[in-house]
């Protein structure tokens, strides 16, 4: 073979995304929301305190490979931490702030976190559990607020303040070492660990930054709603420091009233956000009527993205919401609804309203039951599964999910066609779990608790669509014999098992669970009866967030 005379060995990694901050874009911007108004800093400044926190970092003891985990909001501090982990070869493991206790202990122990560095707000949720966590040896607190009772805490400031400023970064040589770390609860079973690489987070943020998907370029400000806890809130913060964008962190602000002053205000070019907080923004926005016209495009996703919804932001405020479809495992985007060239009108709306176009360098395929391919038609459905260099390739030292691997494809559980143009069109989730607001329910988990109850005989807990939330739990019971326990009862029960948000505000009882020829509950029964009406429903109180 001929081979190519080009440098294929260049590493890809963050350190080359730090270095362009530094050097290009150091007049660049990071504007965070706190308690106090907004606090800026340039992006000179931000790297320059990225060095103290890697030297930081390492005067606690962590070393190459060492997981630094993170309990925070989006803000200067937790993208300062985005880059120093990585950059100083360590692994940032960005910890979900909305798990419940026994999951956030499963997750820290399972990556042995040796650091965490929280938000002196999440201190009282974090203080709960971390005498369950065995690995980690020091809590730095992000902010002026109280360590309370979290052991060896030190302050994130007089960390960086104690240090003599600069750092030594030992250039990192080969770019599939491990750069960042995020765990997704959307299978049944313990959590699995999505383990990013240098090369990953590049490919997929200059992926990003491509035309045809976001078209993230120097001029944009761009406003990661999504958390930085979640798929590293869609690569945002890498591909805006990747091309020198500005950012605009909304910290724990996420009402309605904070996120259109933050972009009427910062004059934000891009937003992104699941759809229930586009849909509450809505409303807000009909009323009070902010000056958005900054917004240059709204990246959306996590959840199907309804088309009134496109079209009411489009129509009445001229906002251009861009329908994303991706998962923790794909880094996340792996393909983004822009209609392909021509196409107008209603055809251009039925191209918006699917999961999008595949990306470059993503590759797709059906895939029938009985594991034959099926056609790109548009209309012939399958399991859809992905390849490319920024989809996982195993779960995190968890053989268990090997199945959700096919021959070098991920399995995505979720159901789709496809059709000539590429475009995916999800149908249907082949796993049995429930999104809300952007965050995983697992029914397995919820059925479990449920039957604990001495009065419960089965439960089935299946999603059903809600406008504000996407999709929220709705718990199908069998009372034991004689038992008459109430819809408010089980919720109670539920109350200290599960996190709030969990809690289904539906109930509804059925003499039986249907199941399937080999026993299983038969979830499809329930959602058709679901759908076409024939299910008692008795409603529980609201959502709780
Ligand atoms: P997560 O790993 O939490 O990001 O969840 C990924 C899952 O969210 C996907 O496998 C889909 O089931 C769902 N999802 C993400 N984006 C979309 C979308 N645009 N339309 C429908 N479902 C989506």
């Amino acid at each position: 073979m001929l081979q190519g005379l080009v440098q294929d060995d260049h590493p890809l990694t963050l350190q080359h995304i730090l270095d362009r901050m530094r050097r290009m874009y150091g007049d660049g911007e990071v504007v965070t929301l706190t308690d106090d108004g907004t606090v800026r800093a340039t992006y000179s400044e931000v790297c320059e305190r990225i060095d103290r926190l890697c030297s930081g970092l390492e005067s606690l003891g962590v070393g190459p490979g060492d997981r630094v985990a993170t309990f925070a909001w989006n803000s200067q501090r937790h993208l300062e931490a985005y880059m120093a982990a990585p950059c100083m070869g360590a692994v940032l493991h960005t910890l979900n702030i909305r798990l419940f206790e026994d999951q956030l202990t499963y997750i820290a122990n399972h990556a042995k976190d040796k650091v965490v560095l929280v938000d002196d707000s999440m201190v009282p949720v974090l203080e709960k559990v971390a005498p369950s966590f065995q690995t980690v040896e020091h809590y730095v607190i992000m902010g002026d607020g109280d360590a309370g009772s979290l052991p060896n805490a030190i302050r994130y400031e007089e960390l960086l303040a104690d240090q003599p400023g600069g750092y030594d970064y030992k250039p990192i040589e080969d770019d599939r070492q491990a750069a960042g770390l995020c765990y997704t609860s959307g299978t049944t079973g313990n959590p699995k660990g999505v383990l990013y690489s240098h090369r990953s987070d590049v490919l997929h943020a200059l992926g990003q930054c491509i035309a045809d998907a976001l078209g993230i370029c120097n001029a944009d400000r761009v406003m990661p709603v999504v958390p930085m806890f979640h798929a590293n809130a869609w690569g945002l913060p890498h591909a805006s420091m990747f091309v020198g964008a500005d950012m605009v962190m909304p910290s724990r602000f996420l009402q309605p009233e904070p996120l259109a002053r933050l972009i009427e205000d910062e004059r934000v070019t891009v937003a992104a956000a699941v759809p229930t907080i586009w849909a509450d923004l809505l409303r807000w926005c009909d009323e009070h009527k902010p000056d958005l016209s900054s917004l240059r495009v709204v990246p959306c996703g996590g959840a199907a993205v309804p088309l009134e919804l496109q079209k009411a932001w489009e129509e009445r405020h001229g906002v251009r919401i861009l329908q994303a479809w991706g998962m923790t495992e794909t880094s996340p985007v792996g393909s983004v609804a822009r209609p392909p060239r021509g196409v107008e009108g209603d055809e251009a709306w039925a191209c918006r309203a699917k999961a999008g176009r595949i990306l470059p360098l993503v590759e797709a395929r059906l895939v029938a039951d009985d594991g034959s391919e099926v056609d790109w038609d548009g209309e012939q459905t399958g399991e859809l599964e992905v390849r490319g260099p920024w989809i996982a390739s195993a779960y995190y030292e968890d053989p268990s999910g090997a199945d959700k691997f096919d021959d070098g494809w991920l399995r995505t559980g979720d159901i789709a066609a496809i059709d000539s143009k590429g475009f995916i069109r999800i149908t249907d989730r082949a796993k049995d779990v429930i999104k809300s607001g952007g965050e995983w329910i697992s029914s397995v988990e919820l059925e479990g608790e449920l039957m604990a109850h001495p009065e419960v005989l089965e439960a089935a807990v299946i999603a059903k669509p809600d406008e504000r939330w996407s999709e929220r739990p709705l718990a199908c019971v069998v009372r034991s014999e004689g038992s008459d326990v109430s819809a408010e009862d089980l919720r109670e029960h539920l109350r200290s098992r599960v996190a709030k948000w969990w809690l289904p505000d539906e109930f509804a009882f059925v003499d039986e669970v249907p199941k399937t020829s080999v026993g299983k509950f038969d979830k499809k029964v329930l959602r058709k009866r679901l759908e076409e009406g024939q299910l008692e429903r008795e409603p529980v109180g609201a959502a709780e967030r």
